[in-house]
């Protein structure tokens, strides 16, 4: 057997994601080293040989290149096809990160292909309960399901009720659909065409904006063409906080592996529990759930206060840096104060914060364990504080990188030329908002929805969402697959997944992005997300009596239905984008970074680096900016301006943020109180918010019934989102939801590990199965979210349906700028669950 010049191997594939993916259990894994034992294998006496190398039939007819469309780790397979089957997926050698490697989930992306629960035609209502798993639906045609749709957007904008309609885009789509989707919202005349970022990560890239001037993650993986030397790999300290990357991103954080292994970077990680990420670092930090903003303000004030932060950049560069000071010592944000409200201990805390500022360069690292925590967007901006008082700004090896929801700029398409008239002020953020504006009317009531995503599993507090549903006039469910979301929809729209369309899926966290190819024919009358669009704003031209049939053709042609021609619109009309041709990514083993001006440019690997390809590529985003190195007001790092205040303070925040948190944290801290009006939202001006005050809670504390405290996270390695629940693999691999509880925390609940478990919130109940984990805090729990009790495929391994985990958390407290939920910390208890044998793992 052989490494061919493709790639790795098969047999390669197999190793590197049996010990890159699912494994991650040596510090340092090159999954290079796959294909060159592969080549190897030639040649050792000891090797073994490999029968499916010379073997007729597994021998592909041709190999297509495509992507992983699970994780931002964006790994470019190398599809084997046999007789147009696929018979296997290989990773790319030639991409320096990805080093061939592959986690155990691209395997599933031929599973959603070839899978007996794909919905293959446009879906009717015929009968039954809205929500009922008892709903029966019929086969229409696509015009027919379109029409349905067309006539009921239509009825409510002609009835004055536009405003009411919704969309809820997800992040499994083809770059650009959002696109789509506003220009026909704004045709329409709704605001509230939504994404799912407040349930992912959108407060990180709402902080870095606000200081630095670009939503983006700061840096790059792989080599800066600009200064020709490794980005993030040539960190000097990894200072990750609420990021589980091995099982999250793995390939790309076995690339820093690797990286660290040469440079002896120390890492640092900071999870209240213990993950397969912190078991790989130097330290391993445990902080009490939703905290993290304290343990940063502690490291802010002791660095600060010391002496330690870099003054020569600090003068060059900050705005605001005495107001930050002053603001951390009269507030006594303390190294000791953050160990009281942190339980970790002051010199912990102080040994963290000198590390991370003498260490030249130092990387931040963050993910959904900050994101889905009430004060998500102060406590990302504090981070950015650690990162510009210290000089960790627009250098390679450093930055905030804040991961999976900071898309590179909005997509544009050529001027609409449509009439469009003022659109009402769209709902407060975060579509889990969708919910109580079905439920009160306020500030008005939604009556039509359209979702790509699954609210049923991923919003918070489950069961009013369903009761909201269930209520809902008129409902879209588009997806792969009958999860919980199509129970209650009035049509059902059938996707396809990711090797049946040509397109650009996603890009890695560094705004990297690769072109995909289509590797197999579309499932049944399945149809990409673009083309649905496209086909509704044509159902629409039929129908309307308002508009011009010409208006909806000519602003949605049917070549875009190409995805190429699509991409070529894009690339013409979105600064910063010039070099990004289909022509040029198609071709790169690597992926090619944003912002990207020019076809000879090679893309930006760190932004705000001091070096003419940044200024290049800044003049191409925006004239305005030109010559500055930071794309904010004034040009350099914001951490208090007059302007920056003035635009917080109607929504109860400020630009020196004040330390709060959710109200189910133990013991006794400030948090947010809602003001019934509401306000344009300062970071989401097209939305309304809330207004806050910060103070103690109200009313009791929870503690005295639950006393413990809840998080929800991803499963493992072997699920993304719920999709993966919908393959035989997933199910097989991890059918079974455990719940990880500390020994002595089980010892006193009279629980043992494997006995069926209820975990019981202030909002439902779920049930799982204890899994006695020393690595997690005594006073936390960990509950895996995705599961769902529509997912079927479980049925086949004997796994239980289960109810989502999401049941538990609180919709009540949320971040009234970035409207992330706080799915972190949720107050609760757990028992044995006497009444059901179903869930145990013995
Ligand atoms: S899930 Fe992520 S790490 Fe795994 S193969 Fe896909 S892109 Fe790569």
């Amino acid at each position: 057997m052989s490494s061919d010049d493709r790639g790795v191997s098969r047999r390669g594939f197999v190793h590197s994601a049996v010990i890159g993916g699912v494994g991650m259990s040596l510090p340092v894994v090159s999954a290079t080293s796959a294909s060159q034992a592969a080549a190897a294998s030639h040649t050792s006496s000891t090797s073994r040989p490999d029968f499916t190398e010379q073997s007729a039939a597994l021998s592909p007819d041709r190999t297509v290149t495509t992507a992983c469309q699970f994780c931002n780790s964006n790994c470019r397979l190398r599809v084997d096809l046999k007789a147009d089957r696929v018979i296997g997926v290989r990773g790319e050698a030639n991409d320096p990160v990805q080093a061939g490697g592959l986690c155990v989930k691209a395997e599933m992306m031929p599973e959603l292909v070839y899978n007996d629960q794909r919905l293959t035609t446009p879906l009717r209502r015929v009968a039954g309960k809205k929500g009922s798993p008892d709903s029966r639906f019929e086969p229409v045609s696509w015009d027919e399901a379109l029409e349905t749709i067309a006539r009921k957007l239509l009825e409510l904008r002609d009835a004055g009720q536009a405003h009411t309609i919704a969309n809820r885009t997800t992040g499994r789509m083809l770059r650009g659909t959002g696109s789509l989707v506003a220009r026909l919202f704004a045709m329409l005349g709704s605001p509230n065409n939504t994404d799912v970022g407040p349930v992912c990560n959108d407060a990180g890239a709402n902080a870095l904006t606000a200081t630095f001037g670009l939503g983006n993650f700061t840096n790059g993986y792989g080599t800066d063409a600009a200064t020709g030397k490794e980005d993030l790999g040539s960190a000097r300290y990894l200072l990750l906080l609420g990021t589980n990357q091995a099982e999250t991103h793995p390939v790309t954080y076995e690339h820093l592996l690797r990286e660290r292994a040469k440079t002896g970077a120390k890492l640092t990680v900071v999870d209240p529990r213990l993950t397969p990420t912190g078991a790989q670092a130097d330290r391993w930090v445990a902080p009490k759930p939703h905290t993290d903003y304290a343990l940063v303000l502690g490291m802010l004030h002791h660095i600060i206060t010391t002496g330690r932060h870099d003054q020569e950049f600090v003068d060059r560069w900050v705005l605001g840096f005495d107001e930050l000071r002053d603001h951390l010592i009269s507030h006594r944000y303390t190294a000791a104060w953050a160990a009281k409200v942190t339980g970790v201990p002051e010199k912990t805390i102080t040994a963290i914060a000198e590390e991370y500022a003498a260490a030249k360069p130092a990387a931040i690292y963050c993910n959904a364990g900050i994101s889905h925590q009430l004060g998500a967007f102060d406590t990302y901006r504090a981070l950015t504080f650690l990162a510009a008082v210290t000089g960790n700004i627009g250098v390679p090896g450093g930055g905030c990188n804040f991961m999976h929801n900071t898309w590179p700029g909005d997509l544009h398409l050529p001027p609409l030329r449509a009439r469009t008239s003022d659109r009402t002020q769209a709902l407060p953020v975060g579509p889990d908002y969708f919910a109580e504006s079905i439920l009160t009317g306020r500030p008005y009531r939604l009556r039509a929805i359209i979702a790509q995503g699954n609210p049923l599993v991923s919003s918070a507090n489950t069961l009013r969402v369903r009761e909201a549903f269930e209520q809902l006039e008129f409902f879209v469910y588009t997806g792969l697959f009958m999860e919980e979301p199509a129970y209650y929809a009035d049509i059902i729209l059938p996707v396809c997944s990711g090797l049946e369309m040509e397109g650009v899926y996603m890009r890695r966290d560094d705004r990297a992005i690769r072109w995909q190819d289509q590797v197999v024919p579309r499932v049944g009358e399945s149809r990409p997300d673009p083309e649905i669009w496209i086909g509704l704003a044509h159902a629409l031209a039929r129908l309307d009596t308002k508009r011009p049939d010409s208006e909806w053709r000519e602003a949605f042609p049917e070549k875009w239905t190409d995805y190429r021609n699509l991409w070529a619109e894009f690339v013409k009309h979105t600064p910063g984008m010039a070099g990004m041709t289909e022509q040029r990514m198609r071709h790169r083993a690597e992926p090619l970074q944003w912002p990207c001006p020019s076809t000879d440019h090679p893309g930006v690997s760190t932004l705000y680096l001091d070096h003419p390809s940044w200024y290049e590529a800044v003049e191409a985003l925006d004239a305005k900016h030109g010559g500055k190195r930071f794309l904010t007001p004034s040009g350099k790092v914001e951490i208090f301006t007059p302007e920056l205040e003035a635009k917080l303070a109607p929504t109860g925040h400020g630009a020196l943020p004040v330390f709060y948190t959710h109200p189910e944290v133990t013991g006794s801290h400030p948090t947010l109180r809602y003001k019934s009006d509401f306000v344009v939202n300062p970071i989401n001006p097209q939305a309304l918010t809330h207004a806050v005050s910060i103070g103690p809670r109200q009313g009791r504390s929870p503690h005295g019934a639950y006393p413990l405290m809840g998080m929800t996270g991803r499963p493992s390695v072997v699920h993304f989102a719920e999709v993966t629940h919908w393959t035989r693999t997933g199910k097989q691999l991890n059918g079974i939801r455990l719940i990880q509880i500390h020994p002595r925390t089980a010892r006193a609940n009279g629980i043992a590990d494997g006995d069926p478990v209820r975990v019981e919130s202030p909002r439902g109940s779920v049930t799982g199965t204890a899994l006695l984990w020393e690595g997690i805090r005594e006073d936390t729990i960990f509950v895996p979210n995705t599961f769902g009790p529509a997912q079927r495929v479980g049925d086949l391994y004997g796994a239980p349906r289960y109810e989502p985990a999401n049941v538990l958390p609180d919709d009540g407290h949320y971040d009234n700028l970035s409207g992330q939920q706080a799915f972190k910390c949720f107050a609760c208890r757990v028992v044995k669950d006497t009444q059901s044998s179903k869930g145990s793992r013995r």
